[in-house]
């Protein structure tokens, strides 16, 4: 562990003179333990516990309603007088709304049914 310890060191150490002097810092995070950081501006390690809490998505059903958008077509509707084509967006199905179903957890994270 020490030379891991020296070799991330000496990585955090190798910036360049010009840069900023290396940034060593010690706490104590109170649900991990002590926690130690060695780096530089451009490049850190830390070394120590940090707890996250385990999330566990629960989720409940909720239905919304959607509106899906019309579906345009471009088609050839008639010819010019020289014979070329005359292009229009023609409305092959107009937008309506339909009830989706989602489920959605307190946390944000969602996904359709
Ligand atoms: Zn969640």
């Amino acid at each position: 562990m020490k030379t891991l310890l020296a070799a991330f060191a000496a990585l955090a150490f190798a910036a360049p003179a010009a840069e900023a002097a290396p940034d060593v810092r010690f706490r104590f995070d109170p649900c991990g333990g002590p926690v130690l950081r060695i780096g530089s501006p451009r490049f850190a390690v830390e070394f120590g516990g940090r707890c996250k809490p385990v999330h566990h998505h629960r989720y409940r059903t909720v239905c919304e309603r959607e509106w899906v958008p019309p579906l345009w077509q471009t088609c050839v509707v008639g010819y010019d007088h020289c014979r070329r084509p005359i292009y229009r967006q023609v409305l092959v199905r107009e937008g309506y709304w339909q009830r989706v179903e989602y489920r959605v957890c307190d946390c944000g994270h969602r996904t359709r049914c």
